[in-house]
C-alpha cells in the first residue's frame, strides 16, 4: 500500500488511459479506477492485452471527451477541481456515464449541481427537466420560482404567453403547476390579505403597539391609519379589519375605521395579486410605484401626513413577508410517482425518460 502523507493522496501511477469518443485521452490509476467504478473493478481483473509492453492499457470510450472529463472529476475520490455544468443535457450525459460504468455520485454533489442550473437555466427550463427526469427537489423548487413568473396558466391565455421550455411538457406537468398556482394565491388570500386582524395588525412588526383583549384588537398607538377618526375621505365602507378603540370604558363597542389612503392601497394589493397577471410574490406589495401613489395620497391627510410614509413602508415590508412565507407554506403535488430508488434519502432522483 502506498504510504501516504496526511491530507495527501497517495501519488499513483497512470497504468490505465481512457480514450473518449472524440480521441481524448485520460490517463488514471487501474487503483483508483477500480475503486469507484463497479465496471471497471470486473474489467480489469481480466488480462491485460499490454502486460508484456510495459505500455498503459487503453480502453475507448463512446463518451465525449467534456462527459468523460466531468464524470471523472465528479467521482474522484480525492479533492479535485468539481465540474462546472452549463446545461442539464450536460449533466444528464455524465449521470447516464455514470449509471453505464456503475459509479457513485454523490447525492449532494448532484443536488448542488442542479440547484445552479436551476438559476442558470430558469425555473421553466428547470420544470420541465425536473418532470421529464421525475426529479422531486429540482421540481418543487422550480415551480416555487415559476410563481414569481407572470400568469400563464389560464386555459385562455395565448399561448405564447407560455414559456417556450414548458410547451412540450407533458398535460399533468402542466396542470400540477396550474393548480399549485391557485393554491399559493389562495393562501395567500386566506392568510395575508384577509387576516391582517391576526397578523400584520397584531403583530411581528415594528408598530407592534396594538393588543388583543377580550377578542377586541385595539390599535390606538399602532399603524397611523388608525390613529384618527376624522380622517378627511375615511370610508364607511365594510372593512374586514377588527380594530377598536383603545379607550373601552367610554365607548366598548366603537369601531375604528381606517383611514382610506390604507384602504385604497390594500384594494390596489389585492387587485394585484388576486386579479392580475403579474408574477405572485412579496415585492409585489413593496413596488415602488404602488407605494408612492398610496403615501402620496396619505400625505394629503392631516393625521397621517407625517407618518404615512414611514408606517406604510414597514407594514408593505412585514405583508411581503408573511406573503413569501405563505407561499412556502403551500405543497407542491408532483405530477409523477416517485421512483422508489430515490427514497433512500430523499434529496433527488433521476430517472431516464
Ligand atoms: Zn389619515
Amino acid at each position: 500500500m502506498a504510504k501516504t502523507t496526511r491530507g495527501r493522496p497517495p501519488k499513483l501511477s497512470t497504468d490505465i488511459i481512457l480514450r473518449s469518443a472524440d480521441g481524448v485521452s485520460f490517463g488514471l490509476s487501474k487503483v483508483i479506477l477500480a475503486k469507484v467504478s463497479g465496471v471497471f473493478r470486473g474489467m480489469l481483473t481480466l488480462p491485460d492485452v499490454n502486460a508484456d509492453t510495459g505500455e498503459p492499457q487503453t480502453v475507448e470510450l463512446t463518451e465525449d471527451a467534456d462527459t468523460l472529463e466531468k464524470l471523472l472529476r465528479l467521482c474522484h475520490p480525492h479533492p479535485v477541481k468539481r465540474p462546472v455544468f452549463d446545461e442539464f443535457d450536460e449533466l444528464f450525459a455524465v449521470l447516464d456515464a455514470a449509471e453505464k460504468y456503475d459509479i457513485e455520485i454523490r447525492a449532494d454533489i448532484t443536488r448542488r449541481i442542479l440547484l445552479d442550473l436551476l438559476e442558470k437555466e430558469g425555473p421553466a427550463r428547470a420544470y420541465a427537466v425536473a418532470c421529464l427526469y421525475k426529479i422531486p427537489m429540482l421540481a418543487r423548487r422550480a415551480a416555487r420560482l415559476l410563481v414569481k413568473e407572470p400568469l400563464f396558466t389560464d386555459p385562455d391565455a395565448d399561448p405564447k404567453t407560455i414559456p417556450p421550455e414548458l410547451r412540450s411538457i407533458s398535460r399533468e406537468a402542466f396542470e400540477a403547476f396550474a393548480s399549485y398556482r391557485v393554491c399559493c394565491v389562495d393562501h395567500v388570500a386566506t392568510e395575508v390579505l384577509y387576516a391582517d386582524r391576526e397578523r400584520l395588525l397584531v403583530g411581528g412588526h415594528t408598530y407592534e403597539k396594538s393588543r388583543r383583549e377580550r377578542n377586541i384588537t385595539h390599535v390606538q398607538g399602532s399603524w397611523v391609519w388608525y390613529h384618527g377618526q376624522a380622517c378627511p375621505g375615511t370610508s364607511s365602507a365594510s372593512t374586514t379589519v377588527d380594530a377598536r378603540s383603545n379607550d373601552i370604558s367610554s365607548n366598548p363597542d366603537k369601531y375604528v375605521e381606517p383611514c382610506y389612503w390604507w384602504i385604497r392601497y390594500k384594494q390596489r394589493v389585492v387587485e394585484k395579486m388576486l386579479c392580475g397577471y403579474g408574477g405572485l410574490e412579496g415585492c409585489v406589495v413593496t413596488g415602488k410605484a404602488l407605494l408612492d401613489e398610496s403615501i402620496h395620497e396619505g400625505e394629503s391627510c392631516r393625521t397621517c401626513a407625517s407618518s404615512a410614509r414611514t408606517h406604510l413602508m414597514v407594514y408593505a415590508q412585514a405583508m411581503a413577508k408573511r406573503i413569501e412565507r405563505a407561499i412556502d407554506e403551500v405543497e407542491f403535488d408532483l405530477p409523477f410517482d416517485i421512483p422508489r430508488h430515490s427514497q433512500r434519502d430523499g434529496t433527488w432522483t433521476y430517472t431516464r425518460g
